[in-house]
């Protein structure tokens, strides 16, 4: 391990107190991968692979009506098809019994298609936390994680297979990015999890005491950086919060996060769909974040925290800046008067800043911060006027919690032995 003063970048003359250890990603040896320009390898394009067979939930309802038409049959049984998929969860004919049983295999066949099989299932939390590992058409594989609150159950999907943004600390990002994942195949998490919930199969109903639970709150934290595929990920939102023909969640309950791509961020602002929006930050200065968040080297964090407020203007929906505190990297307290001082420079009333304590790792320098850490950054943020909570860290026991998705080598054995 490395120690050294942390270097503070120019202009940080407001910079109260230090510590004096300061490690890198570097430190342990790991190096960035560059492109051909010596720029930090990102990947923005999806590598062309087959595409996944064409879905109810990729298209319109408009699209779906025309699809039917096109095989042949009344445009009217698109209602009938939704209703089993969105309401009932259901992709087996042999529960349709609505549609004739001639060509009721056909229909499914034709617009609800298989997207994933099951490979995996890990439970924790007293069966409260599920950790599902999928296998897609193409044999990519991709992980969600479904989570019992009291009041609420909340689903971490992902949105690509793998990552191209290259974050040092993620075992996602340092597989590379295999594919982008289509809307369906991002909505089917959820129709498979409120499949599994209607099933009484998370963890014990009674605490909340009603039949028809489902998932209430969708996270994009999952695999993937969802701006990067800006629009399959907006057609499958704009899906799980239609309420005439889709699964009809409130859109609040929706959170898309992002390390930082600021021209989507735009586009996103723009959308008049209210999702949550968070921001992974994990650092203040470019001078860490460079080095933290490679697509830092594209944006920059003023310019990343710019258009997460001009999120706030024109949706008026507080943004969450997502902070994992690791120790001796970006933890200090510093650190966290750096962050205070950069989001009070940009209004008040308009962010909210969620820490999360990365895994315990010993002898790794990818480890949590202390505690006595841990809650003076909290603590100092909330004394500078901003609205912080650590944050649940759920999942952890099954490798679920954030930027620890990834298909291990014995996943890839058990996916192939589905
Ligand atoms: S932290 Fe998120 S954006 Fe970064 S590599 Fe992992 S999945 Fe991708």
């Amino acid at each position: 391990m490395t120690e050294s003063t942390p270097a503070r970048p120019e202009g940080m003359s407001a910079v109260r107190t230090t510590t004096p250890k300061q490690v890198r990603p570097t430190t342990e040896g790991w190096t960035q991968a560059k492109d051909a320009e010596g720029r930090p390898l990102l990947q923005f394009a999806s590598p062309k692979r087959g595409k996944p067979p064409v879905h109810l939930a990729d298209l319109t309802h408009d699209q779906r009506v025309e699809k039917l038409k096109e095989l042949g049959m009344p445009g009217f049984r698109a209602g009938q098809l939704e209703k089993h998929y969105f309401q009932h969860y259901t992709s087996d004919p042999a529960h349709m019994t609505d549609l004739p049983a001639g060509n009721r295999d056909e229909l499914v066949t034709g617009l609800m298609p298989n997207l994933m099989t099951e490979v995996r299932r890990l439970e924790t939390d007293g069966g409260d936390t599920i950790k599902f590992l999928w296998r897609l058409h193409d044999g990519a594989l991709v992980e969600s994680v479904l989570m019992r609150y009291t009041g609420r159950i909340t689903l971490c999907v992902s949105s690509q297979a793998g990552c191209g943004m290259n974050c040092p600390f993620c075992a996602t990002g340092q597989a590379g990015l295999t594919r982008n994942m289509s809307a369906a195949e991002i909505v089917d998490q959820v129709v498979r999890a409120n499949r599994l919930i209607a099933d009484g199969g998370l963890g014990d109903p009674r605490k909340v005491g009603h039949k028809d639970e489902r998932v209430t709150n969708i996270v994009f934290m999952g695999m993937g950086e969802p701006l990067a595929n800006y629009a399959r990920v907006m057609t499958a939102v704009r899906t799980m919060v239609d309420k005439k023909h889709g699964l009809g969640m409130s859109a609040r309950g929706i959170t898309i996060s992002t390390v930082g791509l600021v021209p989507a961020i735009r586009k996103l602002s723009n959308e008049e769909i209210p999702v949550t929006f968070a921001l992974s930050l994990h650092a203040p200065d470019d001078l860490l974040r460079d080095e933290l968040i490679p697509v830092n080297s594209r944006w920059k964090v003023d310019e990343a925290l710019d258009a997460a407020r001009e999120y706030f203007e024109k949706t008026g929906r507080r943004v969450s800046i997502e902070y994992a505190l690791i120790k001796d990297m970006n933890d200090h307290a510093w650190r966290a008067d750096l962050l205070a001082d950069k989001l009070n420079a940009r209004g008040r009333g308009w962010v909210h800043v969620n820490p999360i304590p990365l895994n315990p790792t010993p002898g790794s320098i990818w480890t949590s911060s202390d505690v006595d850490v841990q809650n003076e950054f909290v603590r100092r943020l909330n004394e500078a006027g901003i609205p912080t909570t650590l944050r649940d860290t759920r999942g952890k026991e099954i490798d679920g919690a954030c930027g620890q998705l990834v298909a291990t080598e014995e996943d890839q054995v058990a996916a192939a032995s589905v």
